[in-house]
């Protein structure tokens, strides 16, 4: 158990949070409650933004978009660099703010979300001076030349899990490319959003950024829905983004879809077991295992499967859970209580199937005023064969399914036969063995020796039921942009 003397002071907003539309704060109708995951306790009232609120958001996303698509490659990079710049030098609030809104361990929320938000929009900043044309060759008695337009109103649709890094991946290359937006942050973390955007907004034009706050199935919808809206860019789960899909394909929406995960780690007989169990745990347990990237199968070369599911689980066992604003702690709660349930049906449901149960499996017991948050223990199933649900179903929590193969085809068939293709990654000493099962994994990412590796510049995204579009690199410029021919006849 974490010692809880080091916790920084909770948070409690006093004011409602606002709506940000058009550059000012906007007082909604009705408000919800924030709950904090580690206590239970409600420490703010989120705005419930409703179809109203989301047609004058994008009115006026529409209206600044007159000028602002106009508006010079310098001054966008310079926006996009001072943004950067606020956030970094305001850096020391968010770590506390970030664990008290979706139990991230407060040292991982400083050690990551910070710099790589800010990164985001340092990376973006440097590539749109690369926003340019083309010129094609048609022949003597013509000039063709091509321009990347702005598509328009952006509506923004992120997730709970990493609110900060999602905003700024959706913010940057839309602004960048000359776009406006609107985004609605996920009814379990809206409060960074809106604490993100009230300290940059000045620095643009009223109406390039707005944030309407509020339910999926209420703002979100309006948002995704309204007539206004040139394009969506989606990061959440994949059930939700097929609804959004269906909603806009009437109007012929472009839609960026990042959606959920089921990494496999493959580990052959030569990998080196020290990297791999450092690499697994990170990779489960990072974040509370709620991350889209998250290893959550580790399937290990039935010569080495003994002797790395024993690693693991000892090594998850001694895991230190507690209030993700103690320092001590490397996992926090899960997002709600509801969501924990979720997680530990789906383990009960794994082991009636036939999972072995190696660590964890549990709701721990919790002192005092953590007695109300939504902990559980990180679990290691162990399932050779993968027959389970465990070995299929995205969890979205720390459950590691520990599987065995014996044959390269093998191996490859089981990992491909998942529904979701967004990271996998193989780990060998034989870096051809390493390249050839790279090449034959169905995901939009695979890391060899390594996991989580997403420097700016790596496009990340997915295949099949993880969606489509790439995020964090130059091409993803071209994602919020249409291109344009001018011909001309000489
Ligand atoms: P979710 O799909 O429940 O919600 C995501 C967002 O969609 C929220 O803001 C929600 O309010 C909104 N929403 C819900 N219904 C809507 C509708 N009908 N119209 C418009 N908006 C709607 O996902 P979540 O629980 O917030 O996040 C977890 C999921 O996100 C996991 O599946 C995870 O893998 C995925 N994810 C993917 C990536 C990636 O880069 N691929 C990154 C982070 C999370």
């Amino acid at each position: 158990m974490a010692a809880t003397e080091a916790v920084t002071e909770r948070f409690t907003l006093a004011e409602p949070q606002p709506l940000l539309i058009g550059g000012r704060e906007v007082r909604a109708g009705q408000t919800f409650p924030a709950v904090e995951p580690s206590t239970g306790r409600i420490w703010a009232q989120v705005a419930a933004g409703t179809a109203g609120d989301v047609d004058r958001a994008v009115a006026a996303a529409q209206s600044a978009f007159e000028t602002w698509r106009e508006s010079s490659l310098d001054t966008r990079q310079a926006l996009l660099w001072a943004v950067a710049e606020r956030l970094t030098r305001d850096a020391g609030r968010w770590p506390a703010l970030l664990a008290t809104e979706n139990g991230r361990a407060v040292r991982e929320a400083g050690l990551i979300d910070v710099p790589t938000a800010a990164e985001i929009f340092r990376f973006f900043s440097g590539v749109v001076r690369d926003l340019h044309g083309r010129t094609i060759p048609c022949g003597p008695g013509a000039h063709v030349s091509t321009t990347q337009r702005p598509v328009g109103v952006v509506a923004a649709i992120v997730p709970w899990n990493s609110p900060l890094i999602s905003v700024a991946h959706k913010l940057a290359p839309a602004l960048a490319a000359g776009n406006t937006i609107v985004v609605k942050p996920s009814e379990l973390a809206s409060v960074s959003t809106v604490e993100f955007v009230r300290l940059v907004q000045d620095l643009f034009p009223p109406g390039v950024v707005n944030v309407v706050t509020g339910f999926g199935h209420d703002a979100g919808r309006a948002l995704v829905s309204h007539p206004g809206v040139a394009k969506v860019s989606f990061t959440g789960g994949t059930e939700t983004g097929r609804r959004i899909l269906g909603d806009v394909s009437n109007r012929l929406v472009p839609a960026l879809m990042e959606l959920g995960g089921k990494g496999a780690m493959v580990v052959c007989p030569d990998a080196d077991l020290d990297t791999v169990t450092e690499d697994v745990l990170t990779g489960i347990f990072a974040a509370n295992g709620e991350v889209c990237f998250a290893s959550s199968r580790l399937m290990v070369h039935r010569d080495r499967y003994d002797e790395l599911l024993e690693r693991v689980s000892a090594r998850a066992e001694a895991i230190v859970v507690g209030d993700a604003l103690d320092p001590a702690t490397q996992l926090g709660p899960l997002v709600t209580a509801r969501h924990r349930d979720l997680v530990a049906a789906r383990v009960q449901a794994a082991l009636s199937e036939g999972a072995e149960l190696r660590a964890g499996g549990r709701v721990p017991e919790m002192p005092g005023e953590l007695a109300g948050g939504s902990y559980y223990r990180p679990t290691v199933l162990a399932s050779p064969d993968g027959a389970t649900s465990a070995s299929c179903e995205e969890f979205f929590g720390p459950v590691l399914t520990v599987e065995a193969w014996t044959s390269e085809d093998e191996v490859v068939e089981r990992v491909n036969r998942v529904a979701f293709g967004l990271a996998n990654g193989v780990w060998s000493a034989d870096l051809a063995q390493a390249y050839r099962l790279a090449d034959r994994l169905d995901s939009g990412m695979v890391w060899v020796n390594t996991w989580f590796a997403t420097p700016l510049g790596q496009p990340q995204g997915g295949v099949k039921a993880s969606g489509f579009g790439r995020e964090g690199a130059a091409a993803t410029l071209l994602e919020y942009t249409a291109t344009k021919v001018v011909h001309a006849s000489l």
